[in-house]
C-alpha cells in the first residue's frame, strides 16, 4: 500500500464536483435533489477514490447542511470516510463592505481540532472569495456547469500529487497550475 501524505485536501461541492441545475441539461442528470438536476463533474467518483488513497480529504460547502450531506452520500465512493463533511453552519459569515453584501467564508483554522495545521490543508475551490483569508492554501479550480466533455480533474489529480511531501503547502505559488506537466 502506498504511504498516505499528511496532508489534507478539502473540496467544494458546488461547481467544483458536481452542478446542480434547475432545468435539465442536453444530457440525463447524474441523479436528482428535490427539483435540481445534478450534474456529477466527469470522473469524480474514480477521483475520489484515487485522491484517497493519498491524502485525507474532505468536503465543505457554503450550501446547507442537508444539501451537502445528501450530495456527498451519493458522490463519495462507499470505502472512503472522508474527515468532514460540512456545511453552511462551519462558514463564517462575512461583509464586503465595497459591495455591501455577505458571503460565506470558510476559515480553515477551524480544522486544527480535527488535527490539521494551516500549513498542511489545501482547499479546492472555483470561488476564490470562499477562502480569502487562506490564500495560501488554495487551488483555484475552473467552475463546472455540466460540460460532458470537462477534464479538469485529471489534471488536478496529477497537481495534487506533487504536494504529498511538500512541507508547507502554503509557500507554493498555485497560479497557473493547469500549465503543470508531470
Ligand atoms: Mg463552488
Amino acid at each position: 500500500m502506498e504511504s498516505k501524505s499528511d496532508k489534507l485536501i478539502i473540496f467544494d461541492l458546488d461547481e467544483t464536483l458536481i452542478h446542480a441545475n434547475g432545468a435539465e441539461l442536453g444530457y440525463p442528470a447524474h441523479f436528482m435533489f428535490d427539483a435540481y438536476y445534478v450534474y456529477e463533474r466527469p470522473g469524480v467518483r474514480s477521483f475520489l477514490s484515487d485522491i484517497a488513497r493519498h491524502f485525507t480529504i474532505g468536503i465543505w460547502s457554503s450550501a446547507s447542511d442537508d444539501y451537502v450531506a445528501e450530495i456527498v452520500d451519493h458522490i463519495m465512493p462507499a470505502t472512503i470516510e472522508p474527515l468532514v463533511v460540512w456545511g453552511r453552519s462551519k462558514c463564517t459569515m462575512k461583509r464586503d463592505y465595497e459591495y455591501d453584501t455577505y458571503y460565506y467564508e470558510k476559515r480553515l483554522d477551524k480544522l486544527k481540532k480535527k488535527g490539521f495545521r494551516l500549513e498542511q490543508i489545501l482547499i479546492v475551490d472555483d470561488s476564490p472569495e470562499k477562502a480569502r483569508t487562506n490564500y495560501g492554501n488554495a487551488v483555484y479550480i475552473k467552475e463546472f456547469t455540466g460540460d460532458g466533455n470537462d477534464k479538469e480533474l485529471q489534471f488536478l489529480f496529477n497537481y495534487l500529487l506533487t504536494f504529498k511531501t511538500t512541507a508547507n503547502v502554503r509557500t507554493v505559488e498555485k497560479r497557473g497550475w493547469r500549465n503543470f506537466s508531470s
